[in-house]
């Protein structure tokens, strides 16, 4: 009976899922984050996450086009770091990976899988990294438990198959959270959060304006700063998730038609002082 499990985030949930850091906490205690995407021509995808977390509070954000040679990209914001995903063995240094924004479709899976076993925690997995799962069935049941999928309505069809209706949509994200051990995050209004143990919550903020290029990064970039400041996977999706759509309703107060991902990126250390 699905109906139990149901619920609806609204904004009176949401401070008590927060953790506070005190007057003596550095810049390691908001943890370290890398963000994996960004082929040539979609490196803003990888930008607009990277700085969304540094905007969500955390400590210490890289990036990692995917580019043969990256060291020499010019990364538009002065407080990120670029890394080399190939040349450090090392992923677990890392507190929390967002992956896939504008990754392009040309990434060996055996790469992905690479990610996977070395870092082996959970993940946030957006976009052309949900691509490539969807290709390859053999990823899916090696990615981490209680990672965190956020597909929008066309990626989520391409991993479990056509949909016909909005209910059918539902109760397949429900059935892929708890099959597949992840947090399964099926975007758009209301964006449905299908958790591993058969919970299912609604969120209630966000508007159309946010159906706008980028929107998606930029909940991965907060969904994964979350998990590195140390909030567990699901505060972290119900967290990113709510402060997402609050940010978003923000910056529509002034810009209705034209507002776009950055407004919305601007707009998130308001939903902190609004949600204390
Ligand atoms: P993406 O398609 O990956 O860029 O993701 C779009 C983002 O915008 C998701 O976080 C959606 O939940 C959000 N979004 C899109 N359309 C709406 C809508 N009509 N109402 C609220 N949020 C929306
Ligand atoms: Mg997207």
């Amino acid at each position: 009976d699905f109906s139990k499990k149901a619920f609806y985030i609204r904004k009176q949930d949401i401070s008590s899922r927060h953790r506070f850091f005190h007057r003596f906490s550095h810049k390691g205690d908001f943890g370290r984050v890398l963000f994996i995407g960004g082929a040539p021509g979609k490196l803003g995808a990888l930008f607009l996450s990277s700085y969304a977390a540094l905007r969500t509070g955390s400590g210490l954000v890289s990036c990692a086009p995917e580019f043969e040679d990256s060291i020499g990209i010019q990364v538009p914001y002065n407080e990120i770091m670029l890394y080399q995903v190939k040349s450090n063995t090392d992923l677990a240094e890392m507190d929390a990976i967002g992956i896939g924004s504008g990754w392009g479709n040309t990434i060996d899976p055996d790469y992905f899988l690479s990610i996977m076993i070395r870092f082996n925690k959970p993940m946030v997995i957006d976009a052309d990294a949900i691509n490539l799962l969807a290709s390859n069935p053999f990823l899916l049941q090696k990615v981490p438990k209680n990672s965190i999928l956020t597909p929008h309505v066309k990626e989520f069809e391409r991993l479990v198959g056509k949909v016909a209706n909005h209910a059918e949509r539902i109760e397949k994200a429900i059935s892929f959270a708890i099959k597949y051990e992840v947090i399964l995050i099926l975007k758009g209004a209301h964006t449905l959060i299908a958790l591993p143990d058969g919970r299912q919550l609604f969120n209630s903020s966000g508007n159309q304006y946010m159906a706008t290029a980028g929107s998606g990064d930029v909940l991965t970039g907060m969904i994964t700063s979350f998990l590195g400041q140390g909030y567990t996977p699901e505060n972290a999706a119900i967290c990113g998730v709510f402060h997402h759509g609050l940010a978003g309703e923000l910056a529509s107060e002034s810009k209705r038609r034209g507002m776009v991902a950055s407004d919305i990126i601007e707009k998130i250390p308001t939903t902190f002082v609004e949600l204390k």
